[in-house]
C-alpha cells in the first residue's frame, strides 16, 4: 500500500460528514427507498438489471432488525408494482445473525416467502470470516424451505472450496444460485488469500466448480482480465447464458459494464441506499485509489 493510499484511508473516518456525503454520492442511489427505485428504474431503462440493498450492518436489537425487515419487504413489493426486473440483497447482520440465529432465520424466511409470492428471489451476503459458519448454516436451513434464495461466497478464503463442495444438494433438475465475490473482507493470511494473484486464480477455479456443478453463477467483479478469462471458458465449455450474469457495483468502473452490456453480457447492477451510507462508502472509496488521493490531498489542504 503506498504512502497516499495509507494517509488517505487512515483519514477516511476524520472527514467531515457532508464532504463523505458528496463523496458517497456516487456510490449510492439515496437515502430513501423512492431514490433507490428511481435508480433502478434508470438502469432498466439503459439495459441492466438490478439487485436492491439497504444499507447497513450489525443491528443491536430485534425491533431494528423487524423495522429493516419491513424496508425490504416495501422494496420488494414496490419492484413488482414498477415491473422492475430486480431482486433485494440482505446481509446477515442486518438481520441480527451476530445475536439471534433464530431470529435471522425467521425474518429471511419471512422475506422469503414475501418475495417468492412476487416472483423474486433473495440473496443472502456474506460478510466478514467470523460470521462464515453461522451464514452457512442459515442458508442450509432457508435453502431447504425456499428455492429462491441465494448466496455470496469469497473466493478469497482458503475455505471456499470445501464450502462449494458441501452446499446441500439442490433438488433435481434445480440449480444453486451464488454470488462469487472476491471478497472485501481484509482477512488474515492464516486463512485467506491475501496477494491479488493468488485471490483472481481462486475466484476463477471456484466459477468453474460451481459451473461444473450446474449451478448458476453471478460474477461480481470489475477485474477486465479475470472476466476475460471466464468468458472464454464458458464459450470454451458452451455454458448456457441461464447459468450466468454480472453483478458490479453502481459508481465503480461504470465504463467496463457499459461495454459488456454493449456486447450483449447480462449485467446487474447492486444498487444500495439508506441513511447507513458511510461505512459502505468508507469501504469504497478504500478501493478506489484516485479517489483517495483527492482525499488525502484535500485533507491537506484543509
Ligand atoms: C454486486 C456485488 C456484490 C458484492 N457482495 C459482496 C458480499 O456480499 N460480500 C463481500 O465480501 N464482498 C462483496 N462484494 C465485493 C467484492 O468482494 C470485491 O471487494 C469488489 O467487487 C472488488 O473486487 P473486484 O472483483 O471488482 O476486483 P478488484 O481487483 O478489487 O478491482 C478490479 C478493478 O476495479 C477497480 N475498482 C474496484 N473497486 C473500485 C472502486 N470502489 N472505485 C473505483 N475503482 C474500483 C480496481 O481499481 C481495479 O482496477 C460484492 C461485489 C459486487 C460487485
Amino acid at each position: 500500500m503506498g504512502i497516499f493510499h495509507q494517509l488517505a484511508t487512515a483519514t477516511l473516518p476524520l472527514i467531515p460528514r457532508p464532504i463523505m456525503r458528496k463523496l458517497a454520492g456516487r456510490y449510492i442511489a439515496g437515502e430513501t427507498l423512492e431514490q433507490a427505485l428511481g435508480c433502478l428504474e434508470n438502469l432498466q431503462a439503459q439495459g441492466f438489471t438490478g439487485i436492491l440493498d439497504l444499507l447497513g450492518e450489525d443491528v443491536q436489537g430485534e425491533a431494528e432488525a423487524r423495522a429493516v425487515l419491513a424496508e425490504y419487504k416495501e422494496g420488494a413489493t414496490q419492484i413488482a408494482k414498477r415491473g422492475l426486473d430486480a431482486y433485494v440483497s440482505v446481509k446477515p447482520t442486518h438481520f441480527c445473525l451476530q445475536k439471534d440465529a433464530n431470529l435471522a432465520f425467521e425474518l429471511y424466511d419471512d422475506l422469503l416467502t414475501h418475495c417468492s409470492g412476487l416472483g423474486q428471489r433473495v440473496r443472502v451476503e456474506m460478510e466478514d470470516h467470523p460470521t462464515t459458519d453461522d451464514t452457512l448454516a442459515l442458508f442450509a436451513k432457508l435453502r431447504a424451505k425456499h428455492i429462491g434464495v441465494g448466496l455470496v461466497l469469497q473466493a478469497r478464503l482458503f475455505r471456499n472450496p470445501a464450502d462449494i463442495a458441501a452446499l446441500p444438494e439442490p433438488e433435481p433438475g434445480g440449480r444453486m444460485d451464488i454470488r462469487m465475490v472476491k471478497g472485501i473482507y481484509l482477512e488474515p493470511e492464516e486463512i485467506a488469500h491475501t496477494k491479488p494473484d493468488p485471490i483472481r486464480a481462486a475466484f476463477i477455479e471456484q466459477c468453474k466448480t460451481l459451473w461444473a456443478g450446474g449451478h448458476f453463477v453471478a460474477i461480481a467483479t470489475h477485474d477486465e482480465v479475470m472476466a476475460e478469462t471466464l468468458m472464454e471458458h464458458v464459450e470454451r465449455e458452451n455454458i448456457p447464458r441461464e447459468l450466468y450474469d454480472f453483478e458490479v457495483l453502481l459508481g465503480v468502473r461504470e465504463s467496463l459494464w457499459q461495454s459488456w452490456l454493449k456486447q450483449g453480457r447480462p449485467v446487474r447492477v447492486y444498487v444500495p441506499y439508506g441513511p447507513e451510507w458511510r461505512a459502505y462508502s468508507q469501504r469504497r472509496l478504500r478501493k478506489n485509489p484516485e479517489m483517495l488521493k483527492a482525499v488525502a490531498m484535500g485533507m491537506f489542504r484543509r
